[in-house]
C-alpha cells in the first residue's frame, strides 16, 4: 500500500507557501488507518516502552490506537487550560504560530519510558516541547514516532539524539 496516494497535500493552508499534509483522506480508509497503526506498531515492538504521550489534537489519532496496540497507556499533550488537573507548562513555536503545551503534573511517574507520537514532524517544535515537558516530569525519552516527516524541514535536528521513527517522508 502506499501512502502517500492516501494524503491530500492542500498547498497555501493554513497560510501562503506551506503545503499541508491532509491526513484525514488516510484516516478515513479503515484498511489504511489500520496499516499505518499495523506498521508503526512493528517498528516498535519489542522497544521498552511504559507510556505513550501524544500532543494534541492529530498525536492522539496516531499515539491512542499505538498504545492499544502496544498493550501500554497514553497520556495527552494538550493546549494550555485544556487540562483539569495540576500541570506544567511549556512554550512553543510551530510551523506557522505559537502556543504553550501543557501535561498533567501526575502523567508520567520519574524513570517511566515514553515513547512521543505525532503525524506529522515538520520544523520539530512540537515535539521538542513535548520531550521539554515529559523530561521536567522526570520521563525518559525512548523515541518519538510519526506517520510523516518532512524533511527539508530537518526537525530531526531539533530533537538532540531522540530516536526517529517516521512511515512516510516528503
Ligand atoms: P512542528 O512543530 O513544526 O514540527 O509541526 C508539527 C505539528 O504541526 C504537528 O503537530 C502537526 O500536526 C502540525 N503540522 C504542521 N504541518 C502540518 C502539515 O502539513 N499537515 C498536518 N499537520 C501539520
Amino acid at each position: 500500500m502506499n501512502f502517500k496516494d492516501y494524503i491530500r497535500v492542500i498547498n497555501d493552508f493554513p497560510q501562503p507557501g506551506i503545503s499541508f499534509k491532509d491526513i484525514t483522506t488516510l484516516l478515513k480508509n479503515g484498511q489504511a488507518y489500520r496499516e499505518v497503526i499495523g506498521q508503526l506498531t512493528e517498528r516498535l515492538q519489542g522497544k521498552q516502552i511504559d507510556l505513550i504521550a501524544g500532543p494534541e489534537a492529530r498525536g492522539f489519532v496516531i499515539g491512542a490506537p499505538l498504545a492499544i496496540a502496544l498493550g501500554v497507556g497514553f497520556v495527552p499533550i494538550r493546549k494550555s487550560g485544556k487540562l483539569p488537573g495540576e500541570t506544567i507548562e511549556a512554550d512553543y513555536a510551530l510551523e506557522y504560530g505559537k502556543d504553550k503545551l501543557a501535561m498533567h503534573k501526575d502523567a508520567i511517574a520519574p524513570g517511566q519510558k515514553v515513547l512521543i507520537a505525532d503525524d506529522l514532524l515538520a520544523t520539530g517544535g512540537t515535539i521538542a516541547t513535548s520531550i521539554n515537558l515529559v523530561k521536567q516530569l522526570g520521563g525518559e525519552v525512548v523515541g518519538a514516532a510519526f506517520l510523516i516527516e518532512l524533511l527539508e524541514l530537518n526537525g530531526r535536528e531539533k530533537l538532540d539524539g531522540a530516536e526517529i521513527f517516521s512511515l512516510i517522508q516528503y
